[in-house]
Parts: C-alpha cells; sequence; structure tokens
C-alpha cells in the first residue's frame, strides 16, 4: 500500500517529483470523455519508468489467439483496444538542451488532477545540466463539450537565465502496446499533412487474418503560441517521417519572461466517420478548437463537468480521505462512459491502462449499471442494455459453436465486438453465470425505470435467448432426480469445473422464471409485438415453457443440512476447511504466492461467489439465512478480485456489521490512490469503483427499489459525521442528506415523489 496522495475534497495531488511512482501516477492521474482517453505521461521527453497510453474507445485490434494446447470453441483472437497516437507530445529545449525529468534536478513537482473541473494540472522547477533553470506548467484536458477535441495549455517560464526556448510539438504513431508480442506494432501510416501550426496523420490498423474490419484514426494538432501574454507569428521548421509529423520554432526569453504553447488536438476515427472524410473532420474539429481558443473550450468542458457532479456527487461529511476516495470513483466513472454511442462499453481499466485490453465483462452489468442508473439520465443506462442486444446474434453464433442449438445464447466472458474473446476453456466455457447478469441487467433497469416497453422493443427477445441456453446447459440426473449444471466455474475462479455451483444454478432458474414472467407481461399488454417476436424467433411457446417450468422446480441445489446453508458448489465441504484468518501474512495474496493448483484445491474464494446470490436476490431469504451464509463464506474469502469487497460491504451494511461494511468500502474506494494491491500502474479498477458508489448508496444508506418506490435504511459509519448523495428516480432528481440524527431528502429537479425511510412514508416536494 502507498500513501503519497495528499488528501484534498476535490482534487488528487501529488507533491513532489516521484520517479519510482510514475507509472502509478500516470494512471491514477488519467483523463478521458468517454470517446478518448489519455494517461498522464509527459508531454515533454521523459526517459525514466513509464508506460505511454492513449485510448480510443472502441478502437482495436483482434490479435491472434495464442494457446498451449488448442480446444474446439476457442475464439480465433482476443480483441483489444490499442494504444493509439500520442497527441500530448512536446519536445522542449533550451538553447539546444532537450528537457527530460529523467536527467533534469527537478524541484517544486506537482501534479493536481481537478475532478471538480476535470482537468490535469502539472508544474516543476527543472535544472539543465547547463545550470538553467525555467519553470513549466502544463493544463490539459480531453474535452467533454465536444468529444474529438483535447487541449494542452503549456506555459515555459526562464528562472535564472536569458536564452532560446524551442519547442518540437508532434503526434506519433509509432507506438507499441506493452502487452504486444514481440513489440509488434498495430498501425500503419495512410496519410499525414504538416503545415506552419496544422499537422496530422492518419493511420490504419494493421491487416488481421479474421476479416474483422480495419479502423482508421485521424490524430491532428493545431498550435498557437504567446509569449508574456501576447499572440506571436512564428516559422516553423515542418518535419515528416514514418507515422510522425512535428511543428518546430523557438522563442528568445529573457530572464522572468514566459511563454506559452497551446496544443490542441482531434482525434477522429473510422468509427464516426467514412475513411474518406476523416482528414476533413480533422481539420474541421481543428478550426474549431481554433475558433473556440483554449479559455472558451475549458469553460465549455467545465459547464459539462458541473452538471455531471450536480447529477452524481457523494459527499461525505467529516472524513476528507474517505471523500477523495469517493469523488475519484465517480470522476473516472463519468469519464470512461458517458452512454453517447451505443458500440463502446466500460472495460475493466477504462482508459487508464492497458490491462484487459479495453473490452467488455460482466462488470458492466453486475456492478457498473446501477451507478449510470442512479446518476445519469435514463438513456445512458439503456445503452448498456442495448449495446448487448445489438450482440445478440453473435451470443448466439458463440453459443452455437459450443454445440448448442435454436437461438440459444451464451454471452461471451469479454467482448468488444459481441464475438467471444476469452481463451481458457474453465472460463470461456464455464463461467456462464455471465449469462445471467445481462438477464439481471433488464431486470435491474426496469425496476429501477419502469420503462416496460424495453421488453417488447428489445429485452425478450434477448431474455428467450438466454432462457433457451439454461434450459439446454442442464441435465437430469437419474440419480438426483433433479436437474444439474455441471463442468461449471462460478464468480470465484479459485476452483474451475465444479459442479452445481450454486451461484450459477440459482440465476439461471431465476433466468427461466423471470423470462417466462416478461413473456406473461409482453403477451398481455403488446400482444402484437410478442406474435411477431414469437415468429421471427422460432418461439415454440407451449413446449419450450414447459421444460423452462419443470428445471425451475426441480433444480438441484447443494444444501448442507447440518450448517444450514447451500454450499458453493457439490464438493465443497470436501475441501479442507481453514479460515484466510488462519492464513500467514506473507501467504497473501494467495494468487501471488500459491501455485495455481495449491489454489484450486483450497478452500478460498477469490470473490463473492454464493454471496452474490444472496446480494442480487435478497427479498427471496430471510435475515438468519443471509447471516449465516455470510459468517461462513467470508471468514473464507481472500477478496482477490477488486469487485470482492463492495458485495460484501453492502451484505455487512445490511446484517448490521457495521465496523467490517465501512473496512471494505475503504478497501475498494482508495484502492487505486493508496494503490492497495500494488497493480495500480498497470490502471485503475474502474468497473469496481461503481462498487465503491455502491457500497455507500445500497449499503450505508440501504437504498433498494420495493414495490416500485426509493426505499432507504441508513447508518453513518463512525468515522463520518454524515453524508449526501444525489439520485435520479425516474423523472425526478433527489439529494438524500443523511447525518447521525436523522435523514433529510429534498427533490432537486422533477416530479415530486414519495420514498420510503426506515418503513415510513416521505413525501419528498
Ligand atoms: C474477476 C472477474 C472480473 C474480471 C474483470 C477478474 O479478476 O474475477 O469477475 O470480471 O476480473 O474485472
Amino acid at each position: 500500500m502507498k500513501n503519497y496522495i495528499h488528501h484534498h475534497e476535490w482534487k488528487i495531488i501529488e507533491k513532489g517529483f516521484n520517479p519510482e511512482l510514475n507509472k502509478n501516477s500516470e494512471s491514477v492521474f488519467s483523463i478521458g470523455n468517454g470517446r478518448f482517453g489519455q494517461r498522464a505521461n509527459f508531454e515533454e521527453d521523459y526517459s525514466g519508468e513509464s508506460m505511454q497510453g492513449s485510448y480510443v474507445a472502441g478502437v482495436y485490434y483482434p490479435d491472434k489467439t495464442r494457446v498451449g494446447w488448442w480446444k474446439n470453441g476457442y475464439p480465433e483472437y482476443f480483441a483489444k483496444v490499442i494504444n493509439s497516437a500520442n497527441w500530448i507530445g512536446i519536445k522542449v529545449a533550451v538553447d539546444g538542451d532537450n528537457v527530460d525529468l529523467h536527467h533534469c534536478k527537478v524541484s517544486r513537482f506537482q501534479r493536481v488532477l481537478n475532478m471538480k473541473e476535470g482537468y490535469l494540472e502539472r508544474s516543476f522547477q527543472a535544472t539543465l545540466e547547463s545550470g538553467k533553470k525555467i519553470g513549466i506548467k502544463s493544463t490539459r484536458f480531453c474535452s467533454m463539450a465536444d468529444d474529438e477535441l483535447g487541449a494542452i495549455k503549456y506555459e515555459v517560464k526562464a528562472l535564472n537565465f536569458s536564452g532560446e526556448i524551442t519547442f518540437t510539438p508532434y503526434v506519433d504513431f509509432d507506438v507499441v502496446n506493452e502487452d504486444a508480442n514481440y513489440d509488434e506494432k498495430f498501425w500503419n501510416e495512410v496519410d499525414k499533412k504538416v503545415s506552419n501550426g496544422l499537422a496530422w496523420i492518419t493511420a490504419q490498423t494493421k491487416d488481421n487474418d479474421f476479416g474483422v474490419e480495419t479502423f482508421q484514426v485521424t490524430t491532428g494538432m493545431q498550435l498557437a503560441l504567446t509569449k508574456n501574454g501576447e499572440a506571436v507569428s512564428f516559422k516553423a521548421r515542418k518535419r515528416k517521417k514514418e507515422k510522425f509529423v512535428s511543428n518546430q520554432f523557438s522563442v528568445d526569453l529573457a530572464e522572468g519572461e514566459k511563454t506559452t504553447l497551446y496544443k490542441y488536438a482531434t482525434i477522429v476515427s473510422s468509427l464516426n466517420y467514412n475513411k474518406e472524410s476523416l482528414t476533413a473532420a480533422c481539420e474541421a474539429a481543428l478550426e474549431r478548437a481554433k475558433d473556440s481558443g483554449f479559455t472558451k473550450m475549458l469553460k465549455e468542458h467545465k459547464a459539462i463537468w458541473k452538471q455531471k457532479w450536480a447529477n452524481s456527487d457523494v459527499e461525505i461529511k467529516g472524513d476528507v480521505s474517505a471523500q477523495q476516495g469517493i469523488r475519484f470513483n465517480i470522476f473516472q466513472l463519468n469519464q470512461t462512459y458517458t452512454g453517447e454511442d451505443v458500440r463502446l462499453n466500460i472495460g475493466p481499466k477504462g482508459f487508464t491502462g492497458e490491462k484487459y485490453g479495453g473490452v467488455t465483462y460482466w462488470d458492466t452489468e453486475a456492478y457498473c449499471l446501477p451507478f449510470y442508473l442512479s446518476t445519469s439520465p435514463q438513456k445512458v443506462a439503456k445503452q448498456l442494455l442495448v449495446y448487448r442486444y445489438e450482440h445478440l446474434q453473435k451470443a448466439i453464433e458463440n453459443a452455437a459453436k459450443l454445440g448448442f442449438v435454436k437461438g440459444a445464447a451464451l454471452y461471451p466472458m469479454v467482448t468488444i465486438n459481441g464475438e467471444e474473446c476469452h481463451n481458457e476453456w474453465e472460463i470461456t466455457f464455464e463461467e456462464i453465470h455471465r449469462n445471467g447478469a445481462i438477464a439481471f441487467a433488464i431486470y435491474d433497469y426496469i425496476r429501477y425505470t419502469n420503462d416496460h416497453n424495453y421488453l417488447a422493443e428489445k429485452g425478450l427477445e434477448v431474455l428467450i435467448a438466454i432462457a433457451r441456453f439454461w434450459s439446454q446447459r442442464v441435465n437430469w440426473s437419474i440419480k438426483k432426480e433433479e436437474y444439474v449444471m455441471l463442468g461449471v466455474t462460478g464468480p470465484n475462479e479459485f476452483e474451475n469445473n465444479v459442479n452445481n455451483n450454486f451461484y450459477t444454478s440459482y440465476l439461471a432458474v431465476w433466468c427461466l422464471k423471470y423470462t417466462m414472467e416478461c413473456i406473461e407481461y409482453v403477451k398481455t399488454n403488446q400482444a402484437e409485438a410478442f406474435g411477431k417476436l414469437a415468429k421471427r424467433i422460432k418461439f415454440k411457446e407451449a413446449v419450450e415453457v414447459e421444460r423452462w417450468k419443470d428445471i425451475s422446480t426441480k433444480m438441484h441445489y447443494p444444501y448442507d443440512n447440518e450448517l444450514d446453508i447451500y454450499l458453493q458448489q457439490d464438493n465443497f465441504l470436501d475441501k479442507e476447511q481453514i479460515l484466510v484468518k488462519d492464513l500467514p501474512k506473507k501467504d497473501l495474496p494467495i494468487v501471488q504466492n500459491w501455485s495455481w493448483d495449491r489454489i484450486l484445491r483450497s478452500v478460498f474464494i477469490k470473490q463473492a461467489d454464493t454471496l452474490q446470490t444472496f446480494y442480487f436476490f435478497e427479498e427471496d431469504f430471510d435475515m438468519d439465512a443471509h447471516r449465516r451464509h455470510y459468517d461462513f463464506y467470508e471468514p473464507r474469502t481472500v477478496h482477490e478480485s477488486s469487485l470482492s469487497p463492495c458485495v460484501h460491504s453492502i451484505l455487512a451494511a445490511k446484517l448490521g456489521y457495521e465496523k467490517r461494511a465501512y473496512q471494505f468500502y475503504l478497501q475498494t474506494s482508495r484502492l487505486d490512490l493508496d494503490d492497495y494491491n500494488n497493480d495500480t500502474e498497470d490502471g485503475c479498477h474502474i468497473t469496481s469503483m461503481a462498487g465503491s458508489w455502491m457500497s455507500i448508496v445500497k449499503g450505508f444508506a440501504g437504498m433498494r427499489i420495493e414495490n416500485d418506490c426509493l426505499t432507504f435504511k441508513p447508518f453513518v459509519p463512525k468515522q463520518w459525521k454524515g453524508y449526501a448523495f444525489k439520485i435520479r428516480f425516474r423523472d425526478s432528481l433527489i439529494n438524500v442528506d443523511i447525518s447521525k440524527r436523522k435523514t433529510n431528502i429534498t427533490l432537486e429537479s422533477g416530479h415530486p415523489l414519495t420514498v420510503i425511510v426506515n418503513g415510513k412514508d416521505c413525501e419528498v416536494k
């Protein structure tokens, strides 16, 4: 765990230059706008430890699957969002000496991420070998108001000398991914242009053998220069080389004088334009930036952030560190996904690193959806559902590859375009619970928004395809006289190929029941639409539904009568029953210290598994059952997935284990700021950030939806004076303010509504 980030309510602050933590900070201080994102790399050259990262959402390369032992059903490729052009680069030289913080004496270094207004600032003084000292301050953002634009204001001051500052701002497509095999490069140049103060490059992703579309991206820059606040013209030396364009020009400064370079950048891609019109789109966007200028662009960008915070802020009173933690999580979630484009989704690392390849996991439905449902306009969460609807045919093909028939769908474990991209059999073929999370998201969305029309529009088609999968995935056990689900991996990836994982089986039955309920709803309310759908998907209602009913009533759930609990899987109690507290500290995390073989046979649980059932379907179990299961499973859980603490925090809060609930909350909300798992340099844990938000809203405040109504059962953690948050529910935006004495709920905008606090009706006007 690291502890170098200064606590502040609205800012993330690093003081002093920490080269050994640079990759860490590059992740934490990342910025984005839903369309593209940028790690906090330096503008000027830096030859120390760094991971360059500039990502364009939805722009990926299908890399060939390489595995030791090929299994039929494996995907041919795994898609990953690739590192895209460096648009921030500005080489700086002082009388010919290059500025590189790895070789300068650095003082007064400070990096500040202003979360309230969405920009990154970095300032420092650097003394070069010549003894010349400059002060530099850079301010940059990825515009939320115009998502094709980024901007940098780069100020240089001559502190102890008079001399020449030479700038070489550039765009560089000659980039690699850290995780690329053999330093392979994924971009080929298509075209480029350099003129005075303007340059761009168009590059295309390498051809592939899988018939996957290639992408083109045009990245451009537009430059402006001032000296002591006055615009100055420059005549740039224009440079072009393979995948690289730059301008070079110099400014003479007397001691104490300052020059500012404005670098506006555009990123446009063939996701949004015909390849032929990309360069025109790039130049038009650069023109827009030039016309607006930095100050106006930043003002418009700040206005969007103001709106975002007005809908999604959580205020914590009396604990700055917790306050910073939750705002950091909310900031990252808002800059990762905006819901503007249905083809995009939320990668577990967002725009902050390469790990997980920027692709979509069940994290979106199971963890992220509730955040966007409650803090953004309804359209945003709906887009996440439609994303899966658009991938339905691929999910049906994916199931067909594994031998499923008649329109059964298995959604991929990881995907970007609907195609399965995961290639470990015990997960690709067996971690099928993800299918249930996609169905659960439809339920969650409808209960939250009341948008029942979504069922006839798209949802029911997805549900039926998922139900068809489950109905074929189970088999009848003659011995047990029950249906069984063999060869699965639950959310706990620390045991594979188990039989009758309780969570998966319970979820499967829930999917069948919910689908049947939705069929009835659509048949009654939109009979014509139902008829059309049934015909189109060849739905044999009588036969199919009969089987679903049979499975629903005769599913096998492993249960131990003595302990009075459901078992994670048939043989869970055969494992040696030891607890995490009895493990030597040096063994943790077990994933880093034990062999995989030892992990698989152990009782230790990576993340909520049986308890995920209690989280999703809490109303099916009474409080005693909750307690028995939590008390049994939590002490065996090592929480080695960032998704784990939040579910446990919510359950602990429900059970009145307030101290534990708070500990779990801390573990998730400052996970990256304090680098709890020693892995923040790979990128931040974006999807689990939604879990931090849930720990407060669903955990501490106990927010639920019951019978079309928001309900709360709040408590205030001992360490806090109180907390407040915004919730968008249907047509209303409310502010929930919870102190130790009372809960005050007020209407910010929209329709008055009734909410229930500790069992009592409250009119919110
Ligand atoms: C977790 C999965 C999760 C994935 C991406 C894994 O470590 O076990 O549940 O989907 O990370 O966040």
